[in-house]
């Protein structure tokens, strides 16, 4: 049997990738990869669902046992994809989505060239501004940090193999899942062909 495919979501804070990983968990079979962080738990969050929330110790032993896919310093906290977890479901030739920003994705790419990796981008400044404002969470100078990060973050879309915008939601998630399912046939079809030898 063939080991699942890798699929990674990024997007900069404000384009909806969160909304849109939701949608597709309800669309496609795909595992979900939860990651550790050490910022703190937001009220809505669930410890073990939305993230392992650890210690910067415990961060940081977990990269000396070599626990961690990849990992990144975003906004001055850790993140980082437990390893074991991802490494079983692809042996069960399940499929794996992670959302993660860029610099771990490109490691995961670099580590993992079969990987797909997949860039939601907003439909334009001016509206990734409104949404982020919209959020009513922060101040203009954290506005206009977060707004700096978006460009960096998108500076790097060119290194994935897809680029979508997300302007309607649900068009968005069909894109991701057109994606997700031209892979996966394309994998059914090589694993016949490779049983065939
Ligand atoms: P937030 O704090 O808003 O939940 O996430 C901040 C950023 O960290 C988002 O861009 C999110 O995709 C990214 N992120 C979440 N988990 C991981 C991870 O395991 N590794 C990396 N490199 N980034 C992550």
């Amino acid at each position: 049997m063939n080991k699942g495919s890798l699929f990674v979501i990024s997007g900069p804070s404000g384009t909806g990738k969160g909304t849109v990983c939701e949608a597709l968990l309800k669309k496609e079979p795909i595992f979900l990869s939860v990651s550790a962080t050490t910022r703190d738990q937001r009220n809505n969050e669930v410890d073990g669902e939305t993230y392992y929330f650890v210690s910067e110790e415990r961060f940081r032993s977990m990269i000396d046992e070599e626990k961690m896919l990849e990992w990144a310093v975003y906004n001055e906290n850790y993140y980082g994809t437990p390893k074991k977890a991802v490494e079983d479901m692809l042996e069960q030739g399940k499929n794996v989505l992670l959302e993660i920003e860029p610099q771990g994705a490109l490691k995961v790419k670099e580590m993992l060239p079969e990987a797909v990796l997949i860039f939601i981008l907003p439909p334009s400044m001016k509206e990734l501004k409104r949404r982020l404002e919209d959020r009513g969470r922060e101040n203009a100078e954290q506005i206009r940090k977060r707004l700096d990060a978006a460009a960096w973050e998108m500076e790097q879309a060119p290194k994935y193999n897809e680029m979508i915008v997300n302007d309607d939601l649900e068009a968005c998630v069909e894109d991701v899942c057109g994606v997700i399912r031209k892979r996966s046939s394309k994998m059914e079809r090589l694993d016949a062909l490779l049983n065939e030898i």
